[in-house]
């Protein structure tokens, strides 16, 4: 168990990073933030800054020996920056679940082997195989890189003949996907943790809505049956306790004719975990650095309902006008430069409980 006064290290600079070190510093911690880009949001609110690249070795040695434990924020942190960190600290969570959310293909096999549903997919290397598998899947598909995703990048959607001929004419081949796309009546997702005594804390699911691939509100309650929320928090736990997990996961779903469909796991605290700052007394956050830290979870019960609401590109332009409705409370990320599709912050519409 780490004392008051640890310094916990966090790989990625990010919003999440600057949240995560509010929550530590709450506790106590003093973090250490290691970002390649320069004035990260999390560089406001962390003790300690590195600026280096992930494959800066002295960097990356200096800031291993500076810290208690590691953790990151971010999915695309090359696996060899861990590998080597992990050799003079401990990484939480693990390398080896970073290494799974990091390709499509080996988190679908992963969840496969588990039991769990996804969407149909095939993995797509060239264009045989990308016209074999469209025989398969039939439209409409989603043509998927198999690494650096997120926020819908790095999709194409193929609804007819004609998206295929111009997508195989641009195909260069490399590593992708090819999914199906899923009639989802909802899509919902589970934000959990584990510590290193295997307790497991669960919040709330909540129902997502997503714009052009990207999360635009999270509320609590979602509006399913109790059944499909049990099953939700069981498959999450089921994922956490195969990969000895420790630190707060997300686990995206799809609903469907009420069942489960896993369409992805974020080893990391989560965009759609952002309600639980204002409807719960511990957060994701605070849970994470528990976790992270050998400290016991604390209590995730939803006291309020929520709708959190992200603020994307030119969104941030309306901060005045939120600062006068009170239900709203508002998180920034203290992000210098608006572009379009950028999460600049987000805020909770909190409304009670009935
Ligand atoms: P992803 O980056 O895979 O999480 O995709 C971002 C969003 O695109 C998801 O949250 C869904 O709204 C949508 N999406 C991705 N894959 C599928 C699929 N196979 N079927 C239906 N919608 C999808």
């Amino acid at each position: 168990m780490l004392p008051v006064g640890a310094k916990i290290g966090i790989l990625g600079g990010g919003q999440l990073g600057r949240m995560l070190c509010v929550a530590a510093s709450r506790l106590g911690f003093k973090c250490h933030v290691y970002e390649p880009s320069r004035n990260p949001p999390a560089g406001d609110t962390s003790a300690i800054l590195t600026t280096a690249p992930y494959t800066d070795i002295t960097a990356l040695e200096r800031f291993a020996r500076s810290v208690d434990v590691v953790t990151f924020e971010f999915e695309n942190v090359p696996v060899e920056a861990l590998e080597f960190i992990e050799r003079i600290v401990k990484i939480s969570p693990s390398r080896h679940a970073l290494q799974i959310s990091q390709d499509r293909l080996i988190e679908k096999k992963f969840l496969n082997d588990l039991g769990l549903e996804t969407a149909p997919y095939f993995k797509v290397e060239n264009r045989v195989e990308l016209t074999n598998a469209l025989k398969k899947i039939k439209f409409p598909a989603i043509l998927k890189t198999r690494k650096f995703g997120y926020d819908g990048k790095g999709q194409i959607k193929l609804e007819s003949e004609e998206n295929v001929a111009e997508t195989i004419k641009n195909f260069s081949g490399s590593d992708y996907i090819l999914e199906g796309v899923v009639n989802f009546s909802k899509e919902i997702s589970v934000i959990a943790a584990r510590n290193f005594n295997g307790q497991i804390a669960c919040f709330d699911p909540g129902e997502n809505i997503h714009i052009n691939g990207i999360l635009d509100t999270t509320t609590v309650p979602c509006k399913l049956p109790i059944s499909i929320i049990t099953d939700a928090i069981l498959l999450t736990s089921r994922i956490l306790e195969d990969l000895d997990y420790v630190g707060v996961l997300g686990v995206e779903l799809f609903v469907l004719d009420n069942k489960l469909i896993v369409n992805e796991i974020a080893p990391r605290v989560h965009n759609s975990g952002h309600w639980t700052q204002d409807g719960c007394v511990v957060d994701q956050f605070e849970q994470h650095i528990r976790a992270i830290s050998g400290w016991s979870l604390g209590d995730g019960s939803r006291f309020l309902n929520v709708t959190m609401k992200n603020l994307i590109g030119n969104d941030i332009l309306e901060v005045s006008k939120l600062i006068e409705e009170p239900s709203k409370s508002i998180h920034l990320y203290g992000k210098e430069e608006i572009r379009p599709n950028r999460k600049m912050g987000h805020v909770n519409l909190v409304s009670e409980k009935a």
